[in-house]
Formats: structure tokens, C-alpha cells, sequence
């Protein structure tokens, strides 16, 4: 049975108080832009579910892509699957501590992410209150949305930054850019055959740097 999706969760708006963002409305009237990065495979070790966050491991070059896209003043803001809640591997509490951790590790190498989002949902949870057909599981484009919404962001001069197909796809729906990194399991994707035809990336980069670098060269360019 399919239920209505309680919204997308938010676990923390990292930007200091002090420091207000634009209004949702004065940011859309001012085309506010994002790049949008997956967790894991992209800015961190793919390990599969985190079930120990002592085994998590940020890329050494994340905090400084992190930082790039601060400096050029989009907002860098997190979207990640995170189904082993539903299947019951682990808690909220758990993402919550790893996002604690990738949020110092970016911290420590000068960058700062506006905002991480995930989606904790599963059609086939163990954990009853999870176990929905929802719309923020990517490559369902909610927590795209859910960002949007909360930052007055203009999807489509956004971009995401993943090292999945369905990362890409969400990213295609709701008309932003994408590059597909090959980190994590991004080779792979490419690689396999039934991958290519879905919705092809705008760009392929070696690893979420480099995928940076693409963006804001391309920030006025839309082919
Ligand atoms: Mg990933
Ligand atoms: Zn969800």
C-alpha cells in the first residue's frame, strides 16, 4: 500500500545564526543556486550502510570542493539515501552522529555545508513507520525539493553531484545539471550496460573536486 510520504527530515541548518540567509522569496527572485552532493561514494567512502561511524571516512579532497562552491557563493547542501533506518540497521540518532562527523571533517578543511537532508524510507522497511513508497528516495526528486523549498533555491540553475545513477536522475527531474563522479561505485555505473540510457550525466568527473571544477566553470553555460 502506498501512503502519503511524511516530509523529507532535515537533521541540521549549519549556517550560523548570525549569518540569515536570503528570504525563500527574495532567494528565488535572486535565482539562488545550489550544488546538491550525494554522501556516500562522493564525498565519502562507499562502505555500503555506515553501520559503525567509526568506519566512515571522508575523501581527503571533499572538504576542499565543499569549500570552492562556498567561495563562489551556491550553497553546498547534502542528499543522501539512507534506507538503513528503515531496514532497521540503525537509528536516526546514528546518521545524525555521522552527519556530526562529516559536517567537522568538511569543517576542518575549510569548507561548510549549508545543509544535509536524507531520506531514512524503504517500500520494504522492516520498521513500520518507514516502510513507504516515498517521494524523497532518490532518484525521486523530494529532498531536491525539500531544499528548494526551505532555501528558495532555482532547481534549475542547480546541479548534483553523485556517484549513482539515481542520483542523476533525480537530479534530471526537476531540470538541474548533474555530473556523475567515479568515485564509489561511479565507475561501475558507467560501466554497466543497463545503467546508460536512463539519464545520461551532464559531465563525468574523476572524483567530487574535479566535479566542482566542472560546475563553476559552467555556471552560465547550458548546453
Ligand atoms: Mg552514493
Ligand atoms: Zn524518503
Amino acid at each position: 500500500m502506498i501512503r502519503r510520504s511524511p516530509p523529507a527530515r532535515l537533521t541540521r541548518r549549519l549556517r550560523a545564526a548570525k549569518e540569515p540567509i536570503a528570504s525563500p522569496d527574495s532567494a528565488r527572485a535572486n535565482g539562488q543556486r545550489a550544488v546538491f552532493f550525494d554522501r556516500d561514494g562522493t564525498l565519502n567512502e562507499e562502505i555500503g550502510h555506515v553501520l559503525d561511524p567509526q568506519d566512515f571516512r571522508v575523501y581527503p579532497f571533499a572538504a576542499r570542493a565543499v569549500r570552492l562552491v562556498n567561495q563562489a557563493g551556491l550553497l553546498a547542501i547534502v542528499v543522501t539515501n539512507q534506507s538503513g533506518v528503515g531496514r532497521g540497521l540503525f537509528a536516526e540518532s546514528a546518521v545524525r552522529r555521522v552527519h556530526r562527523q562529516l559536517t567537522r571533517r568538511i569543517e576542518a578543511g575549510g569548507g561548510r555545508l549549508d545543509a544535509i537532508f536524507y531520506c531514512p524510507h524503504h517500500p520494504e522497511a522492516l520498521v513500520e513507520r518507514y516502510r513507504v513508497a516515498c517521494s524523497c528516495r532518490k532518484p525521486a526528486p523530494g529532498l531536491l525539493e525539500a531544499a528548494a523549498t526551505q532555501f528558495g533555491i532555482d532547481l534549475t540553475k542547480s546541479f548534483v553531484v553523485g556517484d549513482r545513477f539515481v542520483d542523476i536522475t533525480a537530479g534530471r527531474r526537476v531540470g538541474a545539471r548533474s555530473v556523475l563522479v567515479l568515485t564509489g561505485v561511479g565507475r561501475k555505473e558507467l560501466e554497466d550496460e543497463e545503467s546508460n540510457g536512463i539519464a545520461q550525466p551532464d559531465h563525468v568527473a574523476e572524483n567530487v573536486y574535479e566535479a566542482v571544477r566542472w560546475v563553476l566553470g559552467n555556471l552560465g553555460n547550458r548546453k
